[in-house]
């Protein structure tokens, strides 16, 4: 019976004991259980109902939904890749979204001797003749300078040296955005836009894809997702700078989650900093747009954007602490309480480690006279989940196109666990190839990371 077989063909498993890791190969791609996961990482309390499993340890926390991409840590809430399966009862989580998600965010190792930061580049969507997404109350563009000026403000205040990748009603092509960021070595980019999309309503956060792991604005895998760009040399800040500020979003303006996506928008694409690309609400949604329309809910992007830096600056800061976590954000409950250590009321961090206040030359840049048609940039910037213009975003798939390293899931003490070379989309026509590779020893298998510490600094 063809169908009997090609379940037999898709769900065959091989499951493959290395390490502290038990792979499957569930349809040819790997997967790991959630109850490995959480013993991987310490979270011994393992809560399970019929479509969900959360494994937690005091405020850190995992959550996974049966054949579900929604993945929550310490409740901020992730887009998987892959959904996840179900195997021998099993939720399980991919390969891919172990080694390029959750162990990022879980233990940022590989980012404690990042560079120090001292200056904050800030990316008004659009501009000019390109307004963005319309409301009734006005154009993204305008209430994106205006988010971004507010930002501004208060990370000068708090002493960074912040840039403006435009700072008037003017239009700034991408590639010009790009070479403004990549004009200061010690920043970060934050991206700031609005969404567009009927009734779609919420906050989400944009990280630059992996090498190997599919945009989510493209259909499926491509062999574009096999091209290293340049923003993928910091692959680990980015993931830990989007973390930080989609806590930072989600808690200061208790709007819905809509998770962390990927994507390979040109800007966060191209930069050789760390970047991230917010969308801070919908303009297509009356609600959204008549609250983005407000200055109080400006003000408030404003301040996230702030928080998004701390957090960042934390996470980053030497001590291998995790990413922010946001154990006050009561899912589908009632709006989330800050605990982070900034005044609200003031906008001011904890400004003990800022660096010198510094005059702000960005706004020089504006090419102004450029006037090219919108189409390509707009698209380009824009996160319309299944709009024709995503073509626009990706890269163009290359020729020398190498399948993605070696990416076993993490290391505690064990040699490497068994796991597949070959990019996920090969794997995924090669139900063959489940034989486990010999793996590089790992880079470093840092202890796990301490829990963040709560500091009062703010007068
Ligand atoms: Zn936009």
């Amino acid at each position: 019976m063809p169908r009997l077989l090609l379940l037999m063909v898709l769900f065959l498993t091989a499951a493959v004991r290395g390490g502290d890791w038990q792979v499957y190969s569930v349809g040819g791609r790997d997967y790991l259980s959630m109850d490995n996961i959480a013993e991987f990482y310490n979270l011994p309390s393992v809560k399970r109902s019929e479509r969900e499993v959360t494994a937690s340890s005091g405020l850190r926390s995992l959550r996974a939904s049966a054949n579900s991409a929604d993945f929550f840590i310490n409740n901020l809430k992730f887009i998987l890749s892959y959904p996840t399966v179900v195997h021998d009862g099993k939720i399980c989580v991919s390969r891919m979204d172990l080694v390029k998600l959750i162990e990022p965010v879980m233990r940022p190792s590989a980012i404690k001797n990042a560079p120090t930061i001292d200056t904050i580049v800030l990316d008004a969507g659009h501009g000019g003749h390109d307004n963005g997404a319309m409301s009734l109350w006005g154009p993204e563009k305008t209430f994106a300078l205006d988010v971004v000026r507010r930002a501004k403000a208060l990370l000068q205040a708090a002493g960074y040296r912040v840039i403006l990748t435009r700072d008037g009603d003017y239009f700034v092509p991408l590639e010009d955005r790009v070479r403004i960021a990549n004009q200061y070595p010690h920043a970060i980019f934050i991206a700031v836009h609005f969404n567009s999309g009927g009734w779609g309503t919420g906050v989400e956060t944009y990280s630059l894809a992996p090498r190997g792991v599919p945009s989510m604005m493209a259909d499926g895998p491509s062999v574009s997702d096999l091209v290293q760009c340049t923003g993928n040399a910091r692959d680990a800040e980015n993931i830990a700078l989007a973390t930080a500020s989609h806590a930072a979003l989600v808690v200061k303006t208790r709007m819905y989650d809509r998770g962390l996506k990927r994507a390979r928008f040109v800007v966060i694409r191209d930069i050789a900093i760390p970047g991230v690309l917010l969308e801070c609400g919908f303009q297509s949604n009356p609600y959204d747009g008549k609250m983005i329309a407000t200055p109080l809910y400006r003000q408030t992007l404003a301040q996230a954007i702030l928080a998004a830096v701390t957090n960042y600056r934390r996470a980053v800061g030497g001590s291998g602490a995790p990413a922010p976590r946001v154990e006050t954000i009561a899912r589908d409950e009632a709006p989330a309480v800050s605990t982070t250590d900034y005044d609200t009321s003031t906008g001011r961090t904890a400004a003990t480690a800022a660096p010198t206040p510094a005059s702000d030359a960005s706004t020089d840049e504006k090419p102004a006279g450029d006037e090219k048609p919108a189409g390509d940039e707009k698209a380009a910037t824009d996160a319309k989940v299944g709009s024709d213009t995503k073509a626009a975003t990706e890269v163009k798939p290359s020729s020398d196109a190498k399948p993605s390293s070696d990416d076993p899931p993490p290391k505690k003490r064990k040699p490497r666990p068994a796991a597949k070379a070959e990019p996920e989309d090969k794997a995924a026509t090669d139900k063959t190839a489940k034989s486990p590779a010999p793996k590089k020893p790992a880079a470093e298998a840092p202890a796990p990371a301490p829990a963040v510490k709560k500091k009062k600094k703010a007068s």
